[in-house]
């Protein structure tokens, strides 16, 4: 029996097949999940068809989460294809160019990156929650926000205050045993890694720093993390990050 038997998942984040969350969409029907995607405007298109890819082509409905009617009505759209989640993934990241550099970028340029990559922690877990019975689990991807890191400026910014979230989002809803988690991946090849001018320079550094070494190319360490902590496996886990980086976090230079 696969750890995700019988789960109903919402999975945000498949834009391609290099994205972190098709990987846990395949591992989570491998493992024996039903699973749910979304995308929004001009990628609907681009998901439907990497949907295809997986074992079973889910369903994918419509979620900008800077949109507050897809997020008032994203219960009510869920329950046209499952009864109920027992996890919801958030791999979801934008910052405009300009936030990509720390000096010079302006509030525009922060609030839109803050918006979409760490409040919408808090949008979705809320939009999502009315179907969320006890045992839920919602688990997010971070990159490290310990560190002022090169290039990754005022992304790296709004992913400590995501990493704030996923705390704040633990104590809120533990009472209704919901579970909130992040797994903190090490750079891979995606197409948000690929906007972020200088991409490379995180490369070097795991090439270096890595005890377990790491390959770019590889999403599905990071995605194995994710179905786990999205299992039964973690009963007791909440506000956690977990680290899936080949050891850097933990290296002192
Ligand atoms: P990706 O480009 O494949 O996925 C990013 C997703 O965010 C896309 O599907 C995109 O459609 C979605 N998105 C952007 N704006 C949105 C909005 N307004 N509403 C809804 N969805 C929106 O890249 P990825 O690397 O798989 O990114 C997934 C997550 O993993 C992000 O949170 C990212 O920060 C995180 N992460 C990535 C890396 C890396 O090196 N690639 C490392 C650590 C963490």
């Amino acid at each position: 029996m696969g750890i995700l038997e019988g789960k109903k998942l919402l999975i945000t984040g498949v834009l391609m097949d290099s994205s972190i969350a098709f990987h846990v969409a395949k591992i989570a029907q491998q493992e024996g999940a039903t699973v749910v995607l979304t995308s929004f405007g001009r990628t609907m298109k681009i998901t439907q068809t990497i949907a295809k890819r997986l074992p079973e082509t889910p369903a994918v409905i419509e979620l900008d989460v800077a949109n507050q009617e897809h997020l008032d009505t994203l219960a009510e759209r869920l329950r046209e294809h499952v009864d109920g989640l027992d996890g919801v993934l958030h791999s979801i990241g934008f910052a405009p160019q300009g936030a990509f550099n720390f000096m010079e970028g302006t509030w525009e340029d922060v609030s839109t990156a803050l918006q979409i990559s760490a409040y919408s922690l808090k949008s979705l877990t809320a939009a999502t929650l009315p179907l969320m019975p006890e045992g839920g689990s919602v688990v997010g991807l971070t990159f490290d926000a310990k560190f002022a890191w090169p290039v990754y400026d005022w992304m790296g910014v709004a992913k400590a205050a995501f990493e704030s979230t996923n705390r704040y989002l633990a104590r809120d809803l533990g009472s209704k045993d919901v579970r909130c988690n992040l797994v903190a991946a090490g750079p891979i090849r995606t197409t948000a890694a690929k906007s972020i001018p200088g991409f490379e320079q995180f490369e070097k550094i795991w090439d270096e720093r890595a005890p377990l070494g790491w390959d770019v190319n590889d999403p599905v360490p990071a995605a194995k993390a994710c179905a786990a902590l999205l299992s039964d496996w973690f009963p007791a886990t909440t506000g956690e990050i977990v680290h899936v980086d080949g050891g850097v976090h933990a290296m002192g230079q």
